[in-house]
């Protein structure tokens, strides 16, 4: 009998699939949990984090089941991507949406017809087309995937009218199991997906959102463009996303690192769409390393590769920020997300969030910017701030992948500094912005000191012990914790808040202590985590090659072929046969027949000239 098991599947069939096709060893957590639901014929609902292998879920039965498995995703562009690397690992998959030839259609229908599909690729206004549904009962269907469920739903960010049509498939299919998939689901947005839907008692998985890969470094802003050349110094020659808040500062930011001979681009809402594909492209085939974006660089990126994303300005919201963090390190090999804040960043929010009319959403976006302030400044896991804003305990004492955790930011007391700095201000009528503060510290000797007479001021240069730097660094973090607030549209000053006065009273002020600038770390970490695996740089550059040679000869992405990983792997594995080949992970049985003599010529040859 069936116990709501995977039928005639066992857990040794499931992995040997796994590995025949996708040439991977292992399942990640959730996924044969998901695949045994589907082949049992039960209805599903899979939460998952970006990048936590939810196609490979629907894409493993497809393959075990007699039929074709329909999936529904939103995102045209991303199609023909999604179906290259399903045929990459011998899969059979197509897509019907309106970019084919009148021929390609034919050809995918008759394809269907004869049961020669795996899978098939729709978009949701597909099934709004005349005839559609009566075509579709036509064909074999084994399941239905819903990729990006959430799109159904109202209540999420991503409302998309036409997955409303969705609703049909449980009625006029009730034979075929449906199996939906989002990364994104607050409570609303999971009921709305199970009632629109209609599953029938729906198996419910949900993934931790943790992405053990990425490394979270917050630091304050002091001069945006350094910063982000000695963060690029570590990771030369991969690829990442650089955000920014404006139109105007992304031009600005890729003027300065091409300036700087860094390979980068621009990306915004603003640009013509053939120059915004032109960027998207050269990106996804690793021509253009560094596209510096606003957050209109986001759906659709689904390159695994992505080794670091930084944000240059404070993101709107904690939800934004995991998002476009979450695009680093889909392939699970250690990515680093960057990001800098500023007491005038946080300004700016909130005068944005002020702007708006209604109400409720201006307190909705106030909420947000004071969150996302509290993320940066909080001496606390970031991993654990960031999962907990979602819902989730983390436990772990340390979590070993933030600036928090390996110490490379502290807290420190600095009462005594924060007294001086506000005793400045105090004592200058508060009346000045922070650079004739900072000279008054510094006890500079200059023609606004000398006409205002503040040379004669007790605080006059009662912080020579520190540098200029120091003193920025705390009025800065005087104003973002509200000790000081910045006034005055034209001439900003500096005034003493309620909590300052507290301070200056003996109340003991905190503020996180940058201990030391790592920006190289992720790369010094991951040498040394393939240290185990002794990769050969020169070995791994020559199948890089090679990879881009196949990739464009096959009109694919370099991914497509073979992940970093995989070359990695290989650089360091060596292998001399098909057989060792196997071994490496990503290395199917199709990819093997493909590209496999390729890359083992590769090898041989450079082990016989070495
Ligand atoms: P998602 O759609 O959830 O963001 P993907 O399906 O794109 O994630 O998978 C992310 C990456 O993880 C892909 O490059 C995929 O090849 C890889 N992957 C998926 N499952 C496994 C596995 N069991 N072992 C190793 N890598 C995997
Ligand atoms: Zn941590």
């Amino acid at each position: 009998m069936e116990q709501g098991g995977a039928g005639r599947w066992s857990d040794a069939e499931l992995h040997g699939a796994l590995a025949r096709v996708f040439g991977y060893t292992a399942f990640r957590p959730h996924q044969i949990e998901i695949v045994k639901g589907i082949l049992g014929g039960h209805d599903s609902l899979s939460i998952m984090p970006t990048g936590g292998g939810k196609s490979l879920c629907f894409q493993l039965p497809s393959h075990l089941m007699d039929g074709v498995c329909v999936v529904i995703s939103p995102l045209i562009s991303l199609m023909k991507d999604q179906v290259d690397a399903a045929c990459a690992n011998g899969l059979r998959a197509a897509a019907l949406n309106s970019s084919l030839s009148p021929g390609g259609h034919r050809a995918v229908r008759e394809a269907l017809a004869s049961g020669e599909l795996d899978l098939l690729y729709i978009s949701p206004e597909r099934l709004s087309a005349p005839g559609f549904w009566d075509a579709l009962a036509s064909w074999p269907v084994s399941f239905f995937a819903v990729d990006e469920a959430h799109c159904i739903s109202q209540w999420g960010h991503d409302f998309r009218p036409d997955y409303l049509a969705l609703s049909g498939l449980v009625e006029r299919f009730p034979q075929c199991p449906v199996a939906a998939f989002t990364a994104t689901a607050t409570p609303e947005v999971e009921r709305d997906i199970l009632s629109r839907l209609g599953l029938r008692e729906p198996r419910l998985i949900r993934a931790s959102f943790d992405r053990p890969n990425l490394f979270y470094h917050v630091l304050p802003k002091e001069e945006p463009h350094a910063q982000l050349l000695s963060f690029l110094g570590g990771h030369e020659g991969e690829s990442g996303i650089v955000y920014r808040s404006t139109r105007r500062k992304v031009e600005e930011t890729a003027a300065f690192l091409q300036k700087k001979g860094v390979k980068a681009e621009a990306y915004h809402a603003g640009l013509p769409d053939a120059e915004r594909m032109r960027v998207q492209e050269a990106f996804r085939r690793d021509e253009c390393p560094v596209v510096v974006a606003t957050v209109a660089f986001g759906m659709g990126i689904d390159k695994p590769d992505v080794r670091f994303v930084a944000h240059l300005d404070l993101p709107k919201n904690v939800e934004g920020y995991y998002q476009e963090t979450g695009r680093a390190g889909r392939d699970g090999d250690p990515a680093h997300c960057l990001l800098l804040y500023s007491a005038a960043d946080m300004a700016q929010l909130l005068y944005f969030a002020r702007q708006t009319e209604d109400e409720e959403q201006r307190s909705i976006a106030e909420k947000h910017a004071y969150a996302m302030l509290e993320y940066a400044e909080r001496n606390q896991c970031r991993r654990k701030a960031l999962l907990s804003y979602f819902g989730e305990d983390f436990e772990e004492p340390n979590c070993g992948g933030c600036d928090v955790c390996t110490g490379e930011i502290q807290e420190e007391d600095y009462t005594i500094e924060a007294q001086k700095a506000l005793s400045a201000m105090v004592r200058s009528g508060c009346r000045f912005g922070r650079v004739l503060i900072m000279d008054i510290l510094m006890g500079a000797d200059n023609r606004r000191i000398r006409e205002t007479g503040f040379q004669h001021l007790p605080t006059y240069g009662v912080g020579k012990d520190r540098t200029r730097r120091f003193w920025k660094y705390l009025i800065d973090a005087l104003t973002r914790q509200g000790l000081a607030a910045i006034e005055g549209e034209e001439y900003p000053y500096l005034r003493v808040t309620e909590t300052g006065w507290e301070t200056l009273r003996g109340a003991p002020f905190r503020a996180l202590r940058i201990v030391e600038t790592r920006a190289r770390r992720n790369r010094a970490e991951r040498d040394g985590a393939s240290q185990d695996m002794d990769v050969d740089d020169t070995l791994f550059q020559l199948l890089r090659a090679e990879r881009r040679r196949l990739a464009e000869a096959a009109q694919v992405p370099p991914y497509v072929v073979f992940h970093d990983r995989a070359l990695r792997e290989m650089a360091a594995g060596k292998p001399a046969s098909r057989e060792a080949m196997l071994g490496i992970a990503g290395v199917g049985e199709r990819k093997l027949a493909l590209y496999g003599d390729a890359f083992l010529a590769v090898i041989a040859r450079y082990i016989s000239e070495n």
